[in-house]
């Protein structure tokens, strides 16, 4: 077999955390020149603010003085005539245009100069590098094309080598019968799919007559994205489908312009969040203030690279998990995992829970390891955890038994109180695009 480098760009990947500090340091502040002389959005933004760049020489200066951004304060100014909202730094006619999910409405317009999409491709040739794309390597691959990675993702694998790619159309259930069939003939290597639509491919594969350990069996890395796998749900999957393969996960994309991908740890453990090409920090959901060396927030991000469309001190929304220490591989760069939305947190008897801790018990029994659940949301602050949720009925014919053994679970595992409603449950709504289902019933907005 041919030996390949282990590092896709050495000197970046295992820069000197203290070089690499000051690389992001002297990348940040030209950044925030760069805005303000060159945006509508930012000139404006830091005018109000009482802030110029010539008042940012550090990293405290920038977080004392930088307004942290959401999405709304950027469609505030969208119209028909601006749809950047005045973020973009060069004119409309020379971006490459790329569109978020629009999931809490219009959806963010941004752009990408030529040399932008050179580092995004430089992004992903690291990202996916490291999960051991090679020459040769052979891969299936369906992430929804309306992202701005797959396509460039195609250009990544053209420039790493690896030639065999296969791209599946969208994840809905012709496709996935498509990708059983496919296969079975092109017998990939890697598979790059959605969490929902690694499912449907299994049940394709039965419908098929196939056996999916069988099927599968030559597959050696899937990588997930959009739901965070439970170590349940890593182990089902190899049970059931993908017995000789690597899972993991996968997410970020969107206005933080990378792409990390968890591949250093068998366990999902985040992937590498290239800081050359952006600065990320961690805000608390609640306070909104800054946590300095906090492993879970609230991420807010900057691209320090980016030229057409800069998002800078943008508030995510997501709830991630980060990594500072060493990683095994000896790349210098933190790791990152997005666990869930940040607005699906909520405080139960003074605790935050997140639907994530909730399926990771539901997962633990044969009778509701399956089974849709929602949290409902009826106060700021409750008392108790309220759950309706299905089960599986060939399992069991005693609910009532089932439910203490959730509810003693619930307790022993998060030290919560608990009640368990049987019932049909209708998810509140499910993002088509991005697969996440929503697990949260906010009752306290209705009853404003
Ligand atoms: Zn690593």
């Amino acid at each position: 077999m041919e030996s390949y480098k282990q590092y896709w760009n050495p000197t970046i990947e295992t820069m000197p955390k203290e070089e690499l500090k000051q690389l992001q340091l002297k990348r940040l502040i030209s950044q925030v020149d760069y805005v303000y002389k060159n945006s509508q959005f930012y000139h404006k933004l830091y005018s109000q603010a009482g802030v110029t760049p010539e008042d940012i020489k550090s990293l405290e200066d920038y977080q004392k003085r930088i307004p942290i951004i959401q999405k709304d304060d950027i469609r505030k100014d969208v119209s028909p005539e601006n749809p950047f909202g005045g973020v973009n730094c060069v004119p409309p006619k020379k971006l490459m245009i790329w569109v978020s999910t629009g999931t809490s409405g219009i959806p963010t317009f941004g752009g990408r100069t030529r040399e932008d999409l050179i580092l995004m491709i430089e992004n992903l040739s690291r990202s996916f590098w490291a999960t051991g794309f090679r020459p040769g390597t052979k891969v299936i691959q369906q992430f929804g094309n309306w992202h701005w990675s797959p396509s460039n993702l195609v250009v990544a694998c053209n420039r790493m080598g690896v030639k065999q790619m296969m791209v599946i159309g969208a994840s809905i259930g012709p496709f996935a019968q498509r990708a059983a069939v496919l296969t079975k003939y092109f017998k990939p290597d890697f598979l790059v799919l959605p969490a929902t639509f690694t499912q449907l491919m299994i049940q394709e594969a039965i419908k098929m007559g196939e056996e999916p350990t069988e099927l599968f069996s030559g597959i050696k890395k899937i990588l997930i994205s959009a739901e965070v796998l439970t170590p349940l749900t890593r182990k089902r999957l190899k049970e059931r489908a993908f017995c000789n393969a690597e899972v993991h996960f996968y997410a970020g994309g969107g206005e933080s312009q990378v792409w990390p991908v968890d591949s250093c740890y068998p366990e999902c453990d985040g992937g590498h969040l290239w800081e050359d090409l952006v600065l990320s920090e961690l805000i608390d959901p609640e306070t909104r203030e800054l946590i300095p060396s906090a492993e879970r927030g609230e991420q807010v991000t900057t691209n320090i690279a980016t030229k057409g469309t800069p998002y800078v001190r943008f508030d995510m929304e997501d709830l991630v998990d980060m990594y500072y220490d060493p990683c095994v591989c000896g790349r210098t760069h933190p790791r990152i995992t997005i666990i869930e939305r940040a607005d699906w947190q909520i405080k139960v008897a003074g605790k935050t829970i997140v639907p994530f801790d909730v399926r990771t018990i539901f997962e633990e029994f044969p009778e509701t390891e399956e089974a849709i659940f929602k949290i409902q949301k009826y106060s700021q602050n409750m008392d108790k955890l309220k759950i309706v949720a299905e089960y599986d009925r060939k399992k069991t014919k005693d609910r009532k038994e089932l439910r203490e053994r959730l509810r003693q679970r619930i307790k022993e595992k998060l030290g919560l109180e608990s009640e368990i409603e049987w019932g049909q449950v209708v998810v509140p709504s499910m993002d088509q695009v991005t697969h996440k289902i929503v697990r949260i019933e906010d009752l306290t907005k209705e009853k404003k």
